[in-house]
């Protein structure tokens, strides 16, 4: 039985009475919203570069209306991402909607972005202003041609630079860097992050290669694993572990030394973090995903196109979150990739 039930209020909205809950007893308040499915990279570990967008987008008031049904129900912290969520028109507009939202507890959301942060140079201050708190930048490489090599676009390590500076002038703090490292490609990076983290006053966040990548390139060999990346940093700049701020954190975090600076590492691959999972996402196209590794995805737009009401579909959320995988099988026999890829499923 779901754990929150909703009821209809007298404005025709959604009350839930208790928090939104899997059957494995997780409570799902971290929401993940893929605004658009296009990019404007073609990172080689994550697109083939042949195809562009697979997926539609929903307009900005559909997005809006689902993500309040998700809020209603419990959600708290609700994340933007994509495809490459700068380039959705009407970005602003959401996050100033979504900043007026309040949690159950009656709270603002906890609102966040990920981004490329291509063109986060001109937007840093406009989102800030329309209540974004902080951004995260995936950056793959701090040696510029390394990361060109990734990115695929000429110029772009310096317009990322200049976004992940902007974005820290404005405010949008923590700044994390989310760097994805792959055996013989940008493995020499880590220690150069490490600088690069205490240089900027950013935190800088490794993340284990996952199995989600368009064409067929994972392997367990080319997985860094976070063993590795503490070692070779400690080695250069000693670290201390820095204990979990929530049970649900996926970074496994570590201070310097001395005192100045932080990286993560997030290891979805070696230490697999699914018990304390407290996520569910939404693609561009409306459809909830929830785990990355779903075989299924449920169509939640689907049903609000053919006339549900908020009550129906905030019932629908949670029959569909009471369903949410117990943990992935990356690595294991038999294990099946899920049929859409990071970019097409919002990371
Ligand atoms: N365009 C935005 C960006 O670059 O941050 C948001 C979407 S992107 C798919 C989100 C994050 O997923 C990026 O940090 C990217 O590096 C990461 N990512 C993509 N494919 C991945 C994979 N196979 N394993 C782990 N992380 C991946």
């Amino acid at each position: 039985m779901p754990m929150s039930s909703a009821s209809p209020t007298s404005a025709g909205t959604v009350r839930a009475t208790s928090r939104l809950t899997d059957s494995h007893g997780r409570v799902i308040h971290d929401l993940r919203v893929s605004i658009t499915d296009r990019c404007n990279y073609k990172c080689v570990y994550c697109r083939t570069g042949e195809v562009g967008a697979q997926y539609p987008e929903l307009r900005i008031e559909e997005y809006l209306r689902l993500i309040r049904i998700f809020v209603r129900l419990g959600i708290s912290k609700v994340r933007l991402t994509g495809g490459e969520p700068l380039l959705r028109a009407g970005l602003i507009d959401l996050l100033g909607e979504l900043a007026r939202m309040r949690t159950l507890d009656g709270e603002p959301l906890d609102l966040a972005l990920t981004t490329n942060g291509h063109l986060l140079e001109d937007l840093a201050q406009p989102l800030k202003r329309a209540g974004l708190q902080r951004a995260t930048v995936s950056m793959d490489a701090v040696n510029a041609e390394t990361f060109e090599r990734i990115t695929r676009v000429p110029g772009s390590f310096h317009a990322v630079l200049r976004g992940i500076r902007a974005a820290r002038d404005a405010g949008l703090t923590p700044l994390k860097i989310n760097c994805v490292l792959l055996r013989g490609f940008n493995d020499g990076e880590v220690e150069g992050f490490a600088h690069f983290a205490r240089e900027e006053g950013v935190v800088v966040r490794f993340i284990e290669f996952m199995p989600l990548e368009e064409g067929r390139l994972w392997s367990p060999d080319i997985v860094v694993p976070l063993a590795e990346i503490v070692e070779r940093i400690h080695r250069v700049m000693p670290l201390v572990p820095v204990a979990p701020r929530e049970a649900s954190e996926t970074a496994c975090r570590y201070g310097f030394a001395d005192g100045e600076g932080e990286i993560g590492i997030i290891a979805p691959v070696t230490q697999a973090f699914c018990g304390a999972c407290s996520r569910v996402r939404l693609t561009s196209d409306g459809k909830i995903r929830t785990c990355l590794f779903s075989q299924v995805e449920h169509d939640l737009y689907g049903r609000m196109r053919a006339g549900e009401n908020d009550e129906e579909l905030a019932a629908y959320v949670e029959r569909t979150v009471q369903g949410k995988e117990a943990r992935h099988h990356i690595g294991e026999p038999g294990f099946l990739k899920p049929s859409r890829s990071m970019v097409h499923i919002g990371g």
